[in-house]
């Protein structure tokens, strides 16, 4: 019989996990609650926490609209001028961006009084939003090799350079590198989460010896994509899916496969990991 292995970094990190339970804490507690954008990317979780009352907030105006009950904000964090902008209205918030998003902010704030700031990383994504709006002044993003490649740097200026927490390390490396022959003075804070790292080496490990592997996740999540492109580059046959109801849907096919791996983004609950666990096995 396959063997199936499922990663033991799977599913939520601590900085998800943490934003997560505050948030179901706070809906239980009844009033009125509202996330400024949804708590995390993952629809189900999204669903489950609006049953219970609270409310997503997809603009800044709607933020700035709020005029009684709480507001959290989720673990990607925010910029400086919505801070101020609560602050300044005395609305009730509740801020669970991870520690590890948090230092960032405080390494670009302190860093771009003296040095321009390149974040490494998605522009459109909302951490990368909000890195950027802890800047003094407007950073560069760096997302791919060809961007380093074409980015010319003024004479005389110094760099320092942040990443995405959730930037997938080889490729930040690559970057690094390119950036380091073309600037004279560059400081390199590797700020990619340890969580995001650990969770790609065991991908890539267990994909790299699996003759199925599927990676649970929504498509819209960062971390989950790239767990996808990390398994799919070593394995086949990778399955990228966000419930049970779509690898049943897509139809696993299970013939010949020895050994099956699981692994899921950070933003994945453990029970759909359970689920989807048990399913391979009462397919074998
Ligand atoms: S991946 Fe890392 S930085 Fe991002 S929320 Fe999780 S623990 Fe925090």
């Amino acid at each position: 019989m396959a063997e199936v292995i499922v990663a033991k970094t799977a599913g939520f990190c601590f900085g998800v996990r943490r934003a997560v339970d505050k948030a179901f804490d706070l809906a239980s507690e009844g009033g009125k609650l509202y996330t400024y954008g949804p708590i995390i990317h993952n629809d189900e979780v999204v669903k489950a926490l609006s049953e219970k009352g609270a409310v997503v907030l997809s603009t800044e105006e709607e933020l700035e609209a709020v005029s009684e009950g709480t507001v959290i904000l989720r673990s990607h964090g925010v910029s400086r001028h919505v801070i101020e902008m609560l602050d300044k209205k005395g609305t009730d918030y509740v801020d669970v961006t991870c520690p590890f998003v948090k230092r960032i902010h405080d390494v670009v704030y302190e860093e771009s009084a003296e040095n321009e700031i390149i974040i490494i990383g998605n522009p459109d994504h909302p951490e990368v939003e909000g890195i950027r709006g802890w800047c003094r002044h407007d950073a560069t993003v760096i997302s791919s090799v060809d961007d380093a490649l074409e980015f010319v740097g003024e004479d005389g200026k110094s760099f320092c350079v942040v990443s995405q927490t959730t930037f997938n390390y080889k490729k930040f490396q690559e970057i690094v590198e390119i950036l380091k022959k073309k600037l004279y003075s560059i400081n390199i804070v590797n700020t990619i989460c340890n969580a995001t790292r650990d969770h790609q080496a065991e991908a890539a490990e267990i994909a790299e010896a699996a003759d199925i592997m599927i990676v649970i996740g929504d498509k819209k999540s960062s971390n989950s994509g790239k767990l996808y492109d990390i398994c799919r580059a070593r394995c086949d046959r990778t399955y990228f899916i966000q419930t049970l109801q779509e690898l049943e849907e897509e139809g696993l096919d299970t013939e010949g496969a020895d050994k099956i791996g699981i692994t899921a983004g950070a933003s994945t609950p453990n029970y759909i990991i359970e689920e989807v666990q048990k399913y391979v096995r009462r397919k074998l």
